[in-house]
């Protein structure tokens, strides 16, 4: 299936390892699948490495880059990183600080650095201008808490959150992207929540190399999958994956290029 008008995959590692060895016919075909345009997640493997998304946009004009250091690499930030972001995020490609925020399943950095990490993120993006993409797991009152006073608006960047947690991350002016978790059987609460939000808050990722959606579920994910999940946002939706494809684009848009 493609989608006319062209969909925004809002998050991808396209740097990552797994790409290395047909990372020109993944592109290919996501653009033969409709992706017309693509974000490229910045993180890496932490710092130094923050300019890997950068790269990427430079060589492909449909190509849009985020920096920011990653909750599990929290404990890697060292002050002259937040001076590269500051850098980094000066490059016209640069569209977002992301993704960043708290991660207490995996708790690769401990849970105080990765909240003083995520502050000093928040407060680049708020002097540099730029929206956020927040990754966050089983960390949601930290996480809202982190967030109290910030305007700038941003993405809730693989919701797997609930009605509530849907509502509380709208009520903060954050559109929330769905990935290929809202395909699995067991996903009902995030299908709910998919349901509730508004046309204009929307966003769609697939988060490859992560998270294949069904029916590559288990596989290495990438951007062309991406429509399973457009088909899939559709019918809970109760609309076309036409009409999704065009709204999400045009949000995605909105949120970071105006
Ligand atoms: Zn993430
Ligand atoms: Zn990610």
């Amino acid at each position: 299936m493609t989608v006319a008008g062209g969909l925004v995959d809002s998050h991808c590692h396209l740097d990552d390892a797994r790409f290395n060895e047909d990372r020109e016919q993944v592109i290919e075909r996501a653009r033969a699948a409709g992706v017309a345009r693509l974000m490229a997640i910045g993180t890496g493997n932490g710092p130094p490495d923050l300019e890997v998304a950068v790269r990427l946009a430079e060589r492909y004009p449909f190509m849009y880059a985020t920096v920011g250091v990653h909750p599990h690499d929290a404990s890697k930030a060292a002050p002259e990183t937040f001076e590269h972001l500051r850098e980094l995020a000066r490059h016209p490609k640069v569209l977002a600080i992301g993704e960043i925020g708290l991660d207490y399943h995996y708790d690769l950095s401990p849970r105080d650095v990765q909240r003083a990490v995520f502050a000093r993120q928040v407060g680049l993006a708020a002097e540099t201008g730029k929206p956020i993409v927040i990754h966050t797991r089983e960390a949601w009152p930290d996480t809202l808490a982190a967030l109290a006073g910030w305007r700038r608006g941003g993405v809730m960047h693989c919701f797997t959150g609930g009605e509530r947690e849907a509502r509380e991350a709208l009520a903060l002016g954050f559109h929330l992207s769905f990935g290929g978790v809202l395909t699995f059987p067991k996903a009902g609460e995030v299908r709910q929540a998919a349901r509730i939000v508004p046309d204009d808050r929307l966003l769609v990722e697939t988060d490859c190399p992560y998270l294949a959606p069904v029916p590559h579920r288990g596989k290495r994910n990438e951007p062309a999958f991406l429509v399973e999940t457009v088909k899939q946002l559709a019918a809970v939706r109760e609309t076309t994956p036409e009409q999704l494809g065009e709204l999400t684009s045009a949000n995605w848009q909105r949120l970071f290029l105006e």
